[in-house]
């Protein structure tokens, strides 16, 4: 399997870790745009939020809390964050690994 984050999650490609569990993994996104700008992915490979099944709910609830965890961790759970699912091209999908970004620790334009 050539994809990146599944090459991440596995500790082939370094990267900033944040969370590491059975299935859930989460590191500092390498071109961050805000001061934190966490990626939260399941060590599953779903492609987007477009292939997810019903299968994977407990493992969409994981990726929410840990969201929630990693923004208490990093003291911006008071002043607030933007969670992210790009999905496919038009909505911005540059990796075809399931990822939700977390963004924090400034006050954050309007959505496009
Ligand atoms: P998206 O546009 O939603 O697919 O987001 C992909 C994100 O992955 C982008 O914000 C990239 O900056 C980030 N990214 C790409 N390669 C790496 C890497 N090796 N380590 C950490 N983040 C990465
Ligand atoms: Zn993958």
């Amino acid at each position: 399997m050539s994809c990146l984050f599944c090459q991440i999650s596995q500790k082939k490609i370094p990267s900033q870790v944040q969370l590491d569990t059975d299935d859930i993994f989460a590191f500092n996104d390498i071109h961050p745009k805000a001061p934190v700008h966490i990626l939260i992915i399941p060590k599953k490979h779903i492609p987007s939020t477009a292939e997810v099944e019903k299968i994977d709910t407990e493992i969409l609830g994981k990726m929410i809390l840990s969201a929630k965890k990693l923004a208490e961790k990093s003291n911006i759970n008071q002043t607030g964050y933007r969670l992210v699912f790009n999905t496919k091209s038009h909505g911005g999908q540059i990796v075809d690994h399931l990822h939700l970004h977390l963004l924090g620790g400034k006050m954050l334009g309007p959505m496009a």
